[in-house]
């Protein structure tokens, strides 16, 4: 059973922050109020819609949308503000809300650097931050970060994105020790190439940069992993809703690989 009844949803409107909010609607629960949160308000509402139609049946549900961009401190201050007002105290955030880009590292500018960490690192930071007192409060908070086999090893060609999942994964670590005394625990998944937008889109940049086609780059890319596949949406959101039923009140601190085994080798 979900142990939380107030979630928000960053980077909830497409990819695995969608598939997250749909696995929790559906999932076995009591009654649940979800924020979705994200930039771009059309793909929010068709992703609320979804939600909800999951999520018929399941018990009472209300959803609501966000526009927010992680990477900026006023639009989280807004967006959290809209959150608590939607649902009251949040008793749980997953935090899905990411960018990755692609330079060698002698060609990663500032510039690539900064705007990886602003929406992967601070996008992070700023709702934790925001919620923790609430949650400290009330003795009780479920925080899941959507980190990456990237936090746990390093890659070719991604230093800016592995830099800013590294250190998402040192926040959780941190965090799951300050306040795992405090009935709040901290964990993040972390999964190989997941079958979204954004693997599609470093497809694409590979299949440019090299002149492999889609399938090839695809190749390329689960060449070392034994599964040989990508990981589904579906599958991260499983792990996630596990870290936040009441069955996993003792996992805190965790990073979960989702990797088909690709650190195993
Ligand atoms: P995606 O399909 O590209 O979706 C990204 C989500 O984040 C969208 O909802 C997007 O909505 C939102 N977002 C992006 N920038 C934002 C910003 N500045 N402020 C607020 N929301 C923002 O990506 P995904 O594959 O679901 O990735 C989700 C998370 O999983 C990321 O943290 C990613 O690093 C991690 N991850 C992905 C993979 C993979 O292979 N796909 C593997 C490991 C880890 P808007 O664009 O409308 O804002």
């Amino acid at each position: 059973m979900l142990a939380a009844r107030s979630i928000l949803v960053t980077g909830g409107s497409r990819g695995i922050g969608l598939a997250v909010a749909r696995a929790l609607a559906a999932g076995p629960r009591r009654e649940l109020a979800l924020v979705l949160a994200a930039r771009d308000g059309e793909t929010l509402a068709a992703a609320k819609l979804e939600v909800e139609r999951v999520g018929a049946g399941h018990g009472p549900l209300r959803v609501c949308c966000v526009e927010m961009d992680v990477a900026d401190a006023a639009s989280v201050a807004t967006g959290m503000q809209a959150a608590a007002e939607f649902c009251g105290p949040l008793d749980a955030l997953v935090l899905s809300a990411g960018v990755a880009e692609s330079a060698p590292l002698h060609k990663t500018s500032d510039e690539l650097l900064e705007r990886t960490l602003a929406v992967n690192l601070w996008g992070v930071f700023r709702p934790l931050r925001a919620a923790l007192p609430e949650m400290v409060a009330r003795g009780f908070g479920r925080i899941v970060a959507v980190a990456s086999i990237a936090s746990l090893t390093g890659a070719s060609y991604v230093a800016a994105y592995t830099a800013s999942k590294h250190a998402v994964l040192g926040l959780v670590r941190a965090a799951a020790v300050e306040y795992g005394g405090k009935g709040i625990t901290v964990n993040a998944v972390c999964p190989g190439y997941v079958d979204t937008d954004m693997t599609r889109r470093s497809l694409g940049r590979i299949a440019a940069k090299t002149g492999l086609s889609a399938e090839q780059a695809l190749d390329r890319i689960l060449a070392r992993v034994p599964q040989r596949r990508l990981v589904k949406p579906e599958e991260v959101a499983a792990a996630v809703a596990f870290l936040l039923d009441e069955g996993a009140a003792s996992v805190n601190g965790a990073a979960l690989p989702l990797d088909g085994g690709e650190l195993a080798g």
